[in-house]
């Protein structure tokens, strides 16, 4: 049966800090970035993790980014790395990586993908991320543990799962979920969240103001913020859709995504 993303239901499994904590016990983000011309998905990602209360957040990218990340981030870390290896190392400490936006739709961020498996860390895994995998979704599942989280928009599924929405949204993303033993993010006007448990929640306070660039790489680190908080993966996917769109209404007409955790905090105070 499909409920209402409703935050009655996860308001009290928000990570409010205590009165004693400190940036590590905040939990930890780490966000990969695509390559110099493909960094503001990540530094969009980045800050909106810090939004939602991840004490310390990291971008790892390409040699060739970092000259063009740095003078674009204040309290965001940043960390170059050159090889799958070398990126695994670097994101070892990490309560959470995002993986995928605007990472490029080639081997390398397959094998990034694979590498980041095996750090302990909660993926979330959005576009470039997923799209690779097309036609390799066996791959894909060889690498996700139950608490990882995937985040397609409609185009982006069809990808992964080719044909599947023929079923309808709600079966299809429920199956999918099944398969890859993964919440599954199924966005759109209307975001499905679906557990490999079975659970399934329709998210009814979407934002038109949400169609423009880059709100989904908000998404993406938004949740990436709640769980490195360790909030547990369903929950902070549904939390984190709520207040995305939450903090989109109230923004309005002429919202871009950078925008968006401007007035984060007002949504997520409305919580508290
Ligand atoms: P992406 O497709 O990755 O750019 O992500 C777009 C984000 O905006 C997702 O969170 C969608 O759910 C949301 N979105 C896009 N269009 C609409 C719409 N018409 N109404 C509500 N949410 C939308
Ligand atoms: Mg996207």
């Amino acid at each position: 049966m499909i409920e209402t993303n409703d935050p009655a239901i996860w308001r009290n499994f928000l990570p409010w800090p205590s009165a004693e904590t400190h940036k590590h016990a905040r939990g930890r983000l780490a966000v990969v970035s695509g390559k110099a011309h493909h960094t503001g998905a990540a530094r969009l990602a980045a800050h909106a993790g810090l939004r939602m209360g991840a004490g310390v957040v990291r971008i790892l990218c390409p040699p060739d980014a970092a000259s063009v990340i740095a003078p674009a981030v204040q309290a965001v870390m940043l960390t170059p790395f050159s090889s799958p290896e070398n990126l695994s190392r670097e994101a070892a400490g990490s309560d959470a990586v995002v993986i995928g936006p605007a990472a490029g739709l080639d081997d390398a961020t397959i094998a990034n993908i694979q590498a980041l498996g095996s750090t302990g860390a909660v993926l979330v895994i959005d576009a470039d991320g997923l799209s690779v995998f097309k036609g390799r979704t066996a791959e894909l599942f060889a690498v996700l543990d139950r608490d990882d989280i995937l985040t397609p928009h409609e185009g982006e599924f069809d990808r992964l799962f080719p044909g599947l929405l023929a079923k309808g949204r709600e079966t299809a993303v429920k199956d999918a979920a099944r398969a890859a033993q993964a919440t599954i993010v199924l966005k759109g006007a209307q975001t499905l969240i679906a557990s490999p448990d079975g659970r399934i929640r329709r998210n009814e306070n979407g934002s038109r103001w949400l169609a423009t660039a880059g709100t989904g790489d908000v998404l993406a680190g938004m949740i990436g913020g709640l769980i490195a908080q360790h909030m547990d993966s369903f929950n902070a996917a549904c939390a984190a859709v709520w207040l995305h769109s939450d903090a989109a209404e109230r923004f309005g007409p002429g919202l871009t995504s950078d925008d968006l955790y401007e007035v984060l905090p007002k949504s997520l105070f409305q919580q508290w």
